[in-house]
């Protein structure tokens, strides 16, 4: 049950990161990372991933 982000489609945009609830969304420099140790798809606090929302570049999905 986590989330994970493409390293060809991310930006770095950075758009993903503050909206996280876990703080599961580590910044770098060429692309973004997902942990999915701690990434709950965001069980309890959305109806759905809020990373994949934001995301413009549509680069985050199912692990
Ligand atoms: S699905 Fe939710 S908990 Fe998982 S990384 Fe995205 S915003 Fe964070
Ligand atoms: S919002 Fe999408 S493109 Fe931007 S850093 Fe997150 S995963 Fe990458």
């Amino acid at each position: 049950m986590a989330m994970t982000i493409d390293p060809d489609t991310c930006t770095a945009c950075g758009d993903c990161k503050p909206i996280c609830p876990t703080k599961s969304i580590k910044s770098g420099k060429v692309f973004y990372t997902i942990d999915p140790a701690t990434c709950t798809e965001c069980a309890g606090e959305n109806d759905s991933p809020m990373c994949v929302n934001v995301c413009p570049s549509g680069a985050i999905g199912p692990l």
